[in-house]
């Protein structure tokens, strides 16, 4: 006999695409899996449409973990995952959702040893990279050379950093962009080849790495086996934010979906932004032509803002030359026209956001969570947060310095690191130097011993200890034997470090919050407040930080989280009292693919947006000009465009302020905006 089983899968989706999506939109969420491309405007629901494909692939049998989802910032996966969820009623951790970065990481901690590192590997964030650069630049003895035009470690890893997102040699960037510093291309060739070394010696990936090795698993010849397991693990990737992939982005997505031949990808080239650090727009054009069977579908209907505000949006994009002309079309009521709001000076532009925002969250009882204040810089924020803390406004801010960022939080993270990838020579440095009585190179030597690694030769790793408890012993013993032979201060100071240490390893098991609290209590504490003017502020930081920590499963979990995550602030990890209504202050950079019902821009000046760097050529003043664009169609409702008419000179008198071409280039009739005077007048009481 046949006996039917009532499955509790339901046959219909939980959602109606007919109601949720125009009929473009489901055109995309309906098309066959194959290459496809969606190439549209701000604010046409690239975003939302693909994750209604990714809901319907999943609705339709699709295991979560064979979907490849990636994107740009950390909040706008976040976003995409917790959409997906909702859609389907049903967590979705298993799907491979996340920044390129992240998703990197996940799959090179499963195939590690196949590059030269094990799974434990550290993960070092830009300043870490570049510290370890300079040490590499002075271990070769270049101290002279530094003063003859040899780059500065930063200015290295940013040329290194952009050619490989370009995938070309060093030189060719070094050509042209300083085409003066090839004079010293065979050094330069000299002091990356160390570096890499040293990395891997250290078991440790920089963010380009990521992305590299990652890159290197799928196409090297020696790694066919991987690339090929690694590619039949998925069967669908989908890509948004496809205007701003580098060339080594787009090779990635690529070669993810040889395999499956399953690859979506929406962008729109108005609003790629990243040029600066590689992004690389005509990954878009070349899709059609690298595929010539990929569909190429649009979407025209903007559902974010006013048909005001995307007046002025278009008007504004029309002036670029590169990229197409496509004009987005309202569907949402009319509004007030964006406001152009010329100010005395930055105070002034302070003091009008502060009262405009008081007054639309009482009077329209608007939460400050739906207003947002957009800028070039982060500089052009500081008088703002000034004034908003002098009326007890509370904000958030998602650029500047981070979060994880900060030196407390980075020396207390470096007892986690070491105790996870005892060859991280970097942190046991960094955490070595906290002690009284160890200088600079008595740290140096030690962190090369704990790490396992010679003196002379850094690319040579002593014996290997295979297990980890082989090199815990090893880095426990060692740490011991230094305390002992130490002589003074230094010695009564690594005797308790090696008892920390002790204790530390011990637990290895318990949580990276319990770990975090015990450098806290027995060193850290102390540490701080004779280091620190703000030591209680920094130690209330680092319980917030073990809080948050706690909620991650393992120290290697929460170890990437922090080396990962991108413009999170305090804000975000916890801090208990932090009020949850808060007005946004971002970067336009970081403002990417989110929208808020009033946007307030600041400093639209010349010089400031479009910044002086970018007035040099006509690409760079085009792709500040998709910046604008991508700030003024991130306004769903009220628009302001402020700027200061008077820069205080430092000590000179003060100097005139333009408004920003991007603004005068709109005064033609129809008029695309309104232009307000401000008038003062003394608080009535
Ligand atoms: P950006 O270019 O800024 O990344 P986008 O093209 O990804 O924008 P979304 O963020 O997906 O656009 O959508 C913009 C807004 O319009 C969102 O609030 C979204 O929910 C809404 N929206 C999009 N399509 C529809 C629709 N068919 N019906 C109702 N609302 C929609
Ligand atoms: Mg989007």
């Amino acid at each position: 006999m046949k006996y039917v089983l009532k499955t509790a899968a339901p046959t219909r989706t939980p959602f109606d695409l007919d109601a949720d999506l125009n009929v473009q939109q489901r055109t995309v969420v309906r098309a066959p899996p194959g290459r496809l491309l969606v190439i549209a405007g701000a604010g046409t629901g690239k975003t939302r449409t693909l994750v209604y494909r990714v809901a319907k692939l999943l609705f339709s049998g699709c295991p979560p973990e064979r979907i490849l989802l990636c994107t740009f910032t950390n909040r706008a996966a976040r976003e995409m995952v917790s959409r997906v969820e909702e859609l389907v009623g049903a967590h979705m951790q298993r799907m491979f959702a996340g920044t390129f970065h992240h998703i990197g990481n996940r799959l090179l901690r499963r195939h590690a040893e196949a590059v030269g590192l094990s799974p434990d590997f550290s993960i070092l964030d830009p300043e870490d990279a570049r510290t370890m650069l300079s040490s590499v630049i002075a271990d070769l003895g270049l101290k002279q050379l530094t003063a003859r035009r040899f780059p500065p470690p930063k200015a290295l890893y940013s040329l290194q950093s952009l050619a490989r997102g370009k995938q070309v040699p060093v030189a060719d960037v070094i050509a042209e962009q300083n085409p003066k510093m090839l004079e010293q291309l065979p050094t330069i060739e000299q002091v990356l080849q160390r570096f890499a070394a040293r990395k891997l010696a250290m078991n440790a990936c920089d963010f380009d790495d990521l992305l590299g090795l990652w890159h290197e698993l799928m196409t090297q010849p020696e790694h066919a086996k991987v690339a090929e397991e690694l590619g039949a693990s998925f069967s669908h990737v989908l890509v948004d934010e496809y205007q701003d992939v580098s060339a080594l982005q787009g090779s990635l997505c690529e070669r993810m979906a040889d395999h499956c031949g399953s690859l979506t990808v929406v962008g729109g080239d108005a609003q790629s932004i990243y040029g600066f650090r590689g992004a690389d727009f005509r990954q878009i054009a070349e899709f059609g032509r690298r595929h010539a069977e990929a569909q190429i579908l649009t979407l025209t209907i903007n559902y974010r803002s006013t048909p005001e505000i995307l007046a002025l949006a278009n008007r504004s994009i029309a002036r670029n030359r590169s990229g197409h002309r496509k004009d987005l079309s309202a569907v949402k009521q009319s509004g007030m026209l964006p406001a152009v709001i010329p100010l005395r000076d930055v105070y002034q532009q302070a003091e009008l956001v502060a009262q405009r925002v008081l007054e639309l969250h009482h009077d329209q009882a608007l939460p400050l969570a739906k207003m947002a204040v957009l800028y070039r810089n982060h500089g052009h924020s500081l008088e703002l947060q000034v004034e908003l803390s002098r009326r007890g406004i509370p904000f958030a801010i998602r650029s500047g310095v981070r979060f994880f960022e900060q030196a407390h939080i980075k020396d207390v993270v470096a007892y986690l690191r070491a105790r996870q990838n005892p060859r991280d020579a970097l942190s046991w440095v960094r955490l070595l130097k906290q002690w009284p009585g160890v200088g600079a190179q008595t740290a140096d030597r030690m962190a090369l011993a704990l790490a396992g690694l010679q003196q002379d030769t850094d690319t040579q790793p002593d014996a290997q200890p295979d297990t980890q408890a082989a090199v815990t012993v090893h880095d426990r013993t060692t740490l011991r034997d230094e305390a002992e032979r130490a002589k003074g201060r230094g010695k009564a100071a690594l005797l308790r470090l090696s008892k920390l240490w002790d204790a530390l390893t011990e637990q290895h098991s318990a949580g990276p919050g319990e770990a975090i609290r015990q450098v806290l209590t027995q060193h850290y504490g102390e540490y701080a407040e004779r280091t620190y003017p703000n030591a209680t502020a920094r130690r209330e930081d680092l319980e917030h930080l073990a809080a948050f920590a706690d909620s991650y499963p393992s120290t290697q979990a929460f170890l990437d989280e922090v080396a990962l995550v991108q413009g999170v602030s305090a804000e975000n990890v916890g801090g208990s009292d932090a009020p949850q209504d808060q007005l946004v202050l971002s970067t336009v950079h970081q403002a990417m693919g989110l929208e808020w019902p009033i946007v307030f821009l600041l400093a639209l000046a010349d010089g400031r947006f479009p910044s002086a760097q970018a007035l040099r050529t006509d690409e760079d003043i085009e792709e500040e000009r998709r910046l604008f664009y991508v700030a003024v169609t991130r306004a769903a409702d009220e628009l302001y465009l402020c700027y200061p008419t008077m820069e205080e000179g430092r000590d000179g008198p003060s100097r005139l302020l333009r408004a920003s071409r991007f603004v005068t280039e709109l005064d033609r009739v129809p008029r695309v905006f309104d232009r307000w005077d401000i008038e003062e007048a003394p608080t009535e009481d």
